[in-house]
């Protein structure tokens, strides 16, 4: 049990400025995002590696840009143009096939070519995670395996954790800020004694892994399958790369034995070589905790909430989008350039991301017959389905830090309906730049961006940066870069001719100003101490 101990231990051998605990899929997704700001980072993992197990497989567009601005995302082989994810019901692989596949992946949105420069990906859990662990390292992030953290103490300076290595002796570390991406049954949040809310335990789930040689059966393009026979009711997948697990609908536990028994009626043939890699348990649970920092501890991941997988990819993706929301936040507070109240609205901006999604998950046919058992802890199974294009790039920050966005506006829309709305993600539109073709989303990651119909804001943010020494760039849409057709591009982001939209390094939008107002140079510096929170003094 990790200590959230009062006292602090005497001594340190180490320091950093962010300590991430957990080095799985979210833990080496916020190194990577922290590096990349050129933020000290240690992450400490206890076990050596990544786990062999696949996990998550399917990863959104959104994901995929959010990686694609850290400079991977030609390491993880995209979906391709004509990729369609199709599930079908059947007896067995060889055997009846109870009609056409039931759902296609486009409702998934692995692909949505008008929205974003990204497509979808589908690669293992265990393939992705190594891809980002190099990352991080070649970025300069300080990974250390086999290193278990054991307590920390939170003082006026931040936190000092102690740590084991494996087989050695404990030593400690000083931190500004403690990252717990320490999964769903995360001991820091226990520690910090926050509560989570929600459905709970939706099942308990027992698979095997295993690979087979089982490619000829891919043919009708179905990757995923509903098995339904008297003896055996189980869900099997396909990763991509020769491993298939069957996750049964029962809670027996089966023998090694009977395990090949069942993968044998799941294929609907025996003799085929069949190699068990693992079998286990696996608690699909639905929580989501009450807050998602505590002083300078941040809850990511797993940690601020367990999302089980379902169709639109919530699970895994909910947490490197926690990752990369708070990566800049982090970096800017510890470059001085915003004050720690920019910190604040973390939990403001991902909270009600993660509980719109806990809610959405039971709307959908996945969860559905779930939802029932959950209605003490407010779900309702015929709530609003929200569609996945607007779950995927059209949620809404209503935080102290937006200008323009209240909780009265819905959590989610389409980016037409948004139509540049504060508040959300800034829309993708093909620009030209010299003689390249470039995305808008190219212009977003480190720096924040005015994007200005009109030369006048140039001189205005000259200003501002001199002013508040908040790094911004201005980009006039027209001499720094030129759109295909300016109206469409005023149309998507809501501006008028002389308008403005100042775009956040994540790529949100976080104020806009539909023309050139009075005195730019005081607007621009106005709003700035409130988005950024600028240190005005
Ligand atoms: C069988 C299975 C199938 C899944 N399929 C999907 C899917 O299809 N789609 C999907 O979106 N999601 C899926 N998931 C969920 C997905 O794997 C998780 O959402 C994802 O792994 C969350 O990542 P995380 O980094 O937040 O937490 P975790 O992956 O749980 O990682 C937490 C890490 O913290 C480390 N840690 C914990 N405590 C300490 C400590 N005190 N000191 C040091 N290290 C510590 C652990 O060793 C672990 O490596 C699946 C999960 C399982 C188990």
């Amino acid at each position: 049990m990790i200590d959230a101990n009062p006292y602090r231990p005497a001594g340190y051998n180490d320091a950093t400025s962010v300590l991430v605990v957990g080095g799985s899929l979210v833990g080496l997704s916020m190194a990577t995002f922290l590096a990349w700001h050129d933020v000290p980072v240690i992450l400490v993992e206890r076990h050596p590696g990544t786990s062999p197990h696949p996990r998550a497989v399917g990863y959104t567009p959104r994901t995929m840009e959010l990686l694609r601005s850290v400079g991977i995302q030609d390491q993880i082989p995209e979906v391709p143009a004509d990729f369609t994810l199709l599930r079908a019901r059947v007896e067995s692989l060889t055997g009846q096939w109870f009609g056409e596949p039931e759902w296609r992946s486009d409702q998934v949105d692995m692909i949505l070519p008008d929205y974003s420069i990204s497509r979808g990906a589908t690669i293992a859990q265990d393939g992705m995670e190594p891809i980002l662990r190099r990352r991080a390292l070649e970025l300069g992030a300080d990974i250390r395996s086999n290193t278990e953290l054991l307590s920390f103490c939170q003082h006026d300076d931040g936190v000092t954790v102690s740590v084991r290595p494996r087989d050695g002796v404990p030593y400690t570390i000083e931190t500004r800020y403690l990252v717990a991406a320490d999964g769903a049954s995360s001991g820091i949040r226990d520690a910090l004694g926050i509560a989570r809310q929600g459905h709970g335990c939706v099942r308990t789930v027992r698979s095997v892994l295993f690979r087979a040689p089982l490619d000829a059966y891919l043919k009708h393009g179905v990757s995923q399958y509903e098995i339904e026979q008297p003896d055996l009711k189980a869900f099997l997948t396909d990763y991509h790369d020769g491993r298939w697990a069957l996750m049964f609908t029962d809670d027996l536990e089966r023998n090694e034995a009977e395990l090949r028994a069942a993968i044998d009626l799941a294929i609907g043939q025996s003799g085929l070589p069949v190699d068990i890699i693992a079998s286990g348990t696996w608690e699909l649970g639905a929580l989501v905790a009450e807050r998602f920092s505590s002083g300078d501890v941040f809850l990511i991941g797993d940690a601020a909430h367990a999302l089980p997988p379902v169709r639109g990819g919530f699970g895994a993706n909910t947490g490197m989008a926690d990752a990369h929301n708070l990566a800049w936040k982090l970096g800017a507070v510890l470059a001085g350039t915003s004050t720690p109240e920019l910190l604040d609205s973390y939990d403001q901006e991902r909270r009600p991301v993660a509980w719109q999604r806990h809610q959405q998950m039971f709307a959908r046919p996945d969860y559905q017959a779930a939802a029932q058992g959950g209605v003490a802890a407010g779900i309702a199974a015929d709530g609003p389905l929200v569609e996945d294009l607007a779950m995927e790039f059209g949620q809404l920050y209503a935080s102290d830090i937006i200008i323009g966005a209240d909780e009265d506006l819905p959590l989610a829309l389409t980016p037409e309906e948004w139509a540049g709305q504060p508040g959300t993600r800034a829309p993708h539109l093909w620009l030209s730049r010299e003689d390249k073709t470039i995305s808008t989303l190219d212009l977003f990651g480190r720096p924040w961006v005015l994007l200005a119909m009109s030369d006048d804001w140039r001189d205005a943010v000259e200003d501002a940066v001199d002013e508040l020494g908040t790094p911004l760039v201005c980009v006039h849409v027209g001499s720094d870069v030129r759109a295909d057709d300016d109206a469409n591009f005023r149309r998507a982001f809501g501006l008028g001719r002389t308008g403005a939209s100042l775009v956040r390094p994540d790529g949100y939008i976080a104020w806009r100003s539909a023309d050139l107002p009075l005195d730019p140079s005081e607007t621009l510096a106005d709003v700035l101490a409130v988005t950024s929170c600028a240190d005005v003094d």
